[in-house]
């Protein structure tokens, strides 16, 4: 292991966002050790971390967030300064079907670090010195109308069982914060797309059906909105966040792109219909497979964030454009499709 300006922990690194962002970690902080924790549940998986896997500054660790000995020893063990945690059970479908993993994972789970970190910073040097940023979701705050935007002032109102679990850890990470003085931040963010992301999500599903020729399932009447930011636009906000965000505080990052399903699903299409155009005679275009489906339970109807405030006290923006950002994810799928039939 080399001799690290900081040795941080990395928690769910072998999903979808944390893939992303241990793979920009690993390769723009050589002086930084990344330490990625991950159980490999059906969402992680280490396929997605081949790029950095034999890095110097990366080492792997499987294991459960939610087995608190095993946490203490991992702070013990590798000296952990810093903790950037993302792993959770993330899909609020199998929230509805059953949220017990998501009461273990996303609130026992982040309660477990949160007190491994505090015993080890207070026991090895003073808690001021180390950060602990929790990842979030603007689904904490609920649904909103054709109007308005969640500020980071806007109260938890969940309204699905990830959502609430979710809120819970933000609020024990900010019990932290105020009952220890311990260093954190949370980051909100609106729905992410790009590479590695799993299967069951819109945009793969959709990318997979089309490419299989099998009804696209859209749920309701389609018009239900979410704001998308490409995952690498993520990862440099967590990036910024992490190293110059205010201490106790919590900042939205958005992508400024609000699509309704229906949209998202006819860009697909679009897209596809251009480069890989439909092989059987079944249907001509892949907009003819989209069939709609019985709405989700308590299916919010409207999320979008403000986030002037990174924008403007972190100068962070994003550099992918929706049109590109779709155009480089589907590629990338249909990359994967060609070599791995999946
Ligand atoms: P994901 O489901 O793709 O990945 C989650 C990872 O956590 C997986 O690798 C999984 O193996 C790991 N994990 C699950 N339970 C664990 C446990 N008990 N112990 C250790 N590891 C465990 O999720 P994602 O989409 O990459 O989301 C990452 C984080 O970002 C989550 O906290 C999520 O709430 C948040 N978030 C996601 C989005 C989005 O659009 N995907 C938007 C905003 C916030």
């Amino acid at each position: 292991m080399i001799k690290a300006d900081r040795t941080i922990l990395v928690t769910g690194g072998a999903g979808f966002i944390g893939s992303n962002f241990v793979t920009h970690m690993v390769n723009n902080y050589p002086n930084y050790e990344i330490i990625n924790l991950d159980k490999l549940t059906y969402a992680g998986s280490l396929d997605n971390l081949i790029e950095i896997e034999n890095e110097k500054n990366y080492t792997f660790l499987k294991g459960d967030i939610s087995d608190a000995e095993f946490i203490n020893s991992v702070f013990e063990d590798y000296q952990i300064t810093d903790v950037i945690h993302l792993a959770a059970e993330s899909h609020v479908d199998r929230s509805i079907k059953d949220g017990t993993s998501f009461v273990e994972t996303n609130v026992l789970g982040t309660f477990n670090l949160l007190q491994a970190a505090k015993t080890s910073w207070e026991k090895n040097s003073n808690l001021n010195n180390h950060r602990f940023h929790h990842i979030s979701t603007d689904e904490v705050y609920g649904s909103l109308d054709s109007e308005g935007m969640f500020s980071e002032e806007t109260p938890y109102d969940p309204r699905n069982p990830y959502s609430a679990t979710k809120a819970s850890s933000n609020m024990l990470v900010k019990s932290f914060g105020y009952t220890y003085g311990m260093d954190i931040v949370i980051s909100s963010c609106s729905n992410n797309y790009g590479p590695k992301q799993h299967q069951e999500k819109l945009i793969p599903t959709i990318i997979h059906n089309a490419l299989s020729e099998k009804p696209i399932p859209i749920y309701g009447d389609g018009k239900n909105i979410r704001d998308w930011i490409y995952v690498g636009d993520h990862c440099s906000a967590l990036d910024v966040i992490f190293h110059e965000g205010k201490s106790m505080n919590t900042y939205n990052v958005g992508g400024r792109t609000e699509k309704t399903n229906i949209e998202i699903v006819n860009a697909i299409c679009d897209l596809l219909d251009n480069l890989l155009p439909i092989s059987t005679k079944q249907v001509e275009h892949y907009r003819d497979l989209i069939t709609f489906t019985e709405d989700r339970l308590g299916h919010d109807r409207r999320y979008a964030v403000d986030d002037t405030k990174i924008r403007e006290t972190l100068n962070w923006t994003q550099t992918t454009s929706f049109d590109i950002g779709l155009e480089k994810t589907i590629e990338w799928y249909v990359k994967q499709w060609k070599i791995l039939g999946i």
